[in-house]
């Protein structure tokens, strides 16, 4: 059994040791430690990084009581120096004891009970239980919390035989076998949780409500603590100052100015597609003059629809208009021919697929090159007919 410094002394993040086991698996060297302070990944929380012997730890987990350190290469007999990394150390206790707090806040005033929880390197997520949550909760449940936070509460663990539990208001249930570790938040919260916390809520720092999201008919909510809050508070400070110089304009007139610069956009957009259909009905016409098929190019698919009914206005008894792969082709309802079946039938010898009605219709050709010869194909089936 390993010596658990990350419960019994968890201040300690160096420390010299030696390795009392050792095996190999899939091309990595797993090590017991006669006493170890790199939490195995549990309970929601991920696995301490550092070193061993100057070897990165790339993974810690626990099997029977013994707690294995997944190392590069063997590092050796003999006394190994063993470093934490104190700074993801830290993460990890702000972000589980941020979630104790929070988990406790929204079931004592909102009766939304934590069945999830995971910590990740950039947040953390509790998934609630309950409704939908209404406007106004998240921004109250910060509050509250924070104010927590400011009140700096002690929080204590304790490990505890499991007939004890009664005399506690457990969060999480009291149906446990053997000695239980329960971490309490002075009055506030008793939760059973195999984790490392910070030893005050003043350590927790801040805590922030990031976004949310039903997932399986829960509210998973996304949060970060203490640095990381710090963090992500300068990565959008960062935004909205670069968004400020940008339209000249102050935090408090920000949104303002792109709600009125997104109107004038979709303004302009609608000014720009009449002017764009006026233009194709002018350069319809001027194509339309003294021509039974007329044949043009658009960039835009919705333009194509437009010119070719602008076309067949101005005279013209076909239009056949290329898209990029696409080809539209419509006739003006005096021509005796299908042309949905047409390019059903004829159009799929070019590798074109598509349809359509009789006076409407489009293909898609994956090669252009087979688009110009069916195009072709297609012109002197109706400059034969025509001559019919
Ligand atoms: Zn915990």
């Amino acid at each position: 059994m390993t010596q658990a410094l990350y419960y019994e002394n968890p201040p300690i993040l160096r420390w010299t040791t030696e390795i009392i086991e050792r095996r190999e698996r899939e091309g990595r060297v797993h090590v017991v430690l006669a006493e170890t302070a790199f939490y195995p990944e549990g309970g929601g929380q991920p696995a301490d990084g550092g070193t061993i012997a100057g070897l990165a730890v790339e993974m810690v987990y626990q099997e029977d009581a013994k707690v294995f350190h997944v190392l590069e290469r063997d590092p050796g007999q003999g006394q190994v120096q063993c470093e934490v990394d104190s700074e993801r150390r830290w993460h990890h206790m702000q972000h589980h004891s941020g979630q104790h707090l929070l988990s406790a806040v929204w079931e004592s005033d909102y009766q939304c009970q934590t069945i999830g929880f995971h910590l990740g390197e950039r947040y953390a997520t509790i998934d609630l239980t309950g409704p939908e949550l209404e406007a106004g909760w998240l921004a109250a449940v910060e509050r509250r919390v924070n104010r927590k936070i400011h009140e700096d509460l002690p929080i204590v663990t304790h490990s505890l035989p499991s007939h004890e539990l009664k005399n506690y208001s457990i969060r999480g249930g009291d149906d446990f076998v053997g000695p239980v570790r329960l971490v309490q938040i002075a009055d506030l919260d008793d939760s059973p949780c195999c984790g490392t916390h910070v030893t005050s809520t003043g350590q927790i720092g801040l805590v922030k409500l990031l976004k949310t999201e039903r997932v399986r008919g829960c509210t998973r909510i996304y949060f970060v603590c203490g640095m990381k809050a710090l963090e992500d508070y300068q990565a959008k400070d960062q935004i909205v100052r670069a968004l400020c110089a940008r339209y000249s304009t102050g935090e408090a007139d920000l949104l303002q100015r792109i709600e009125g610069d997104e109107r004038r956009l979709q303004e302009l957009t609608r000014e720009h597609r009449e002017l764009r259909q006026l233009w194709l009905t002018l350069q319809a016409q001027t194509w339309a003059v003294g021509k039974r098929i007329v044949e043009a190019d658009v960039c835009e698919p919705d333009d194509a629809s437009v010119l070719a009914k602008a076309i067949l206005d101005a005279g013209a008894e076909v239009a056949v208009v290329r898209c990029g792969q696409r080809l539209f082709v419509q006739h003006n309802g005096d021509l005796d021919w299908h042309f949905g079946q047409f390019i059903r039938s004829e159009g799929v010898k070019f590798g074109g697929r598509g349809g359509g009605s009789g006076s409407a219709a489009q293909a898609y050709f994956h090669d252009p090159e087979q688009l110009e010869h069916f195009a072709a194909h297609l012109k002197s089936a109706l400059e034969g007919s025509d001559d019919e």
